[in-house]
């Protein structure tokens, strides 16, 4: 089948290499020149496991392009995914300006029948917006073709994203005619070999299921993150009682974990945009305003343990920090809890030496020319003369440090662990090596 796909951003980019690689022609649109030359280039803009190979692959092979001409890419597919950014507005709703831009320029080019698939995470009525913005420009150049409007959210997670777009827990799409219904039919065939993971229903409804999914695991990240401060503060281990809970099927073991608070480029701002949605029709969500709270108080946690430590007045400190990504596997440091711990530290007077095995380049994009932020190319020298370490993100390679190294380079042998210490074992060594969080 022949495709388009409008963004090539983690979701655009890695939608548009996996349906190339089941045999279709994908043509992938931005307006960034810079993304798409170095995606013409041979490289990817971004660090996602496992993209490079399988971009290379269907580039190679002719089934994967890229460009910047929006004649073209609204010419080229007759699916058209919209996957560009839907950041919060001041007032937390979905900026769709992005989203009904991408829909115009389709509505302006088209020169046949479309199915106009949203992907980006929307609000409920955005699929409407989508169908008046294509039709407002095919009448405005006396164009009669015939369109359909799909919601076809995107469940995939950064950092395991070709994984769960190959092989997806469900694929839902929300669709209202026959036409388009067949159309996504064949086109996810290829990705539900074992069993039928398609789950057609309205458009309103799957717009929602967006929200609803990542709401839920929001609310589930502050629900683990309160119980594990009330279980410092009783002197109880978070880890057990997680373990304790975790085996009952109604709960599950996913997304239990304590840390210093979701971020992301999803969590944070769909949260928000849920609530507004809510607010917009007279709905107050209660429980998603509380997520919302407990998670900013969250990403304060670190410091105030740091405060606690040494002071208000942290000027002439230096702190080794690990870990600048919202996650591991992947360098988006949007939301990022890092991001709240340095702005704070560096504005209480301390110099920060931060270690990331892929997200330096970002942060030194987010933070420009912060003489006291500096960067080390190996966790050890970010070690290096500091008062404490603080570990941020729970990359694979931090879980089983080296307390002994660490000790040694370490002014004063303190770890504050914001990444959800996973053994015990590796909590009792760390006791002995000092008394961080
Ligand atoms: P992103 O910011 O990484 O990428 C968006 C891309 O769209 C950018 O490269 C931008 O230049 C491009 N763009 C903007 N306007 C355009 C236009 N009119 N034409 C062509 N290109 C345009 O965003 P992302 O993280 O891939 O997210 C995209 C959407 O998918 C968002 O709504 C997000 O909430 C949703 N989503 C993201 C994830 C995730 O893990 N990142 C997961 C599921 C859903």
């Amino acid at each position: 089948m022949k495709l388009t796909v409008i963004g090539t951003g983690y979701v655009g980019l890695v939608s548009g290499a996996c349906l190339a690689d089941v045999g279709n022609d994908v043509l992938c649109l931005d307006l960034d020149a810079a993304k798409i030359r170095i995606l013409e280039d041979g490289g990817i803009p971004i660090h996602e496991p496992g993209l490079l190979d399988i971009v290379r692959r269907n580039v190679e092979a002719g089934r994967l392009a890229f460009t910047t001409d929006i004649e073209r890419a609204a010419r080229h597919g007759e699916i058209q995914f919209i996957a560009v950014g839907t950041p919060p507005d001041e007032d937390g709703s979905a900026d769709l300006q992005y989203v009904l831009a991408a829909a115009r320029n389709i509505g302006r080019h088209m020169d046949g029948y479309r199915v106009i698939v949203d992907k980006s995470t929307v609000p409920v009525g955005t699929g409407d917006k989508v169908r008046d913005a294509v039709a407002d420009e095919l009448a405005a150049r006396g164009a009669h073709l015939p369109f359909s409007v799909v919601s076809n959210p995107e469940f995939l997670k950064e950092g395991a994203a070709v994984d769960d777009f190959m092989r997806p827990d469900r694929i839902v799409v929300g669709a209202d005619d026959e036409r388009a219904i067949e159309l996504m039919r064949r086109l996810y065939t290829p990705f539900q070999r074992k069993r039928d993971k398609l789950v057609f229903m309205d458009v309103r409804s799957a717009e929602l299921t967006k929200y609803a999914a990542n709401a839920m695991l929001a609310t589930r990240i502050s629900f683990m993150n309160e119980l594990a401060n009330l279980a410092e503060t009783l002197g109880a281990d978070i880890e057990l009682v997680r373990q304790g809970i975790g085996s009952d099927p109604r709960i599950g073991w996913h997304f239990l974990y304590a840390g210093c608070g979701y971020g992301g480029s999803c969590f944070p701002k769909d949260v928000k945009a849920l609530i507004r949605t809510a607010a917009e029709h007279g709905r107050a969500l209660q429980v998603l305003g509380a997520v919302e709270a407990a998670n900013d108080a969250q990403k304060h946690v670190l410091v105030d343990k740091i405060v606690r430590r040494f002071g208000e007045d942290l000027a002439g400190r230096r702190f080794a920090l690990w870990g600048l990504a919202f996650k591991p596997d992947t360098d988006d440091m949007r939301e990022a809890p890092s991001r709240v711990l340095i702005a704070e530290l560096l504005r209480r007077g301390a110099s920060v030496a931060a270690y990331d095995p892929v997200a330096m380049r970002e942060a030194e994009r987010i933070f420009g020319d912060e003489p006291r932020l500096t960067y080390a190319g190996r966790p050890k020298s970010a070690l290096e003369g500091a008062d404490a370490l603080v570990i941020v993100t729970e990359w694979k390679e931090f879980r089983s440090p080296d307390f002994d190294a660490i000790r040694g380079r370490l002014r004063q042998p303190v770890i504050f662990d914001g990444a959800s210490a996973r053994s015990r074992a590796r909590r009792r060594r760390r006791r002995r090596c000092g008394r961080g969080a």
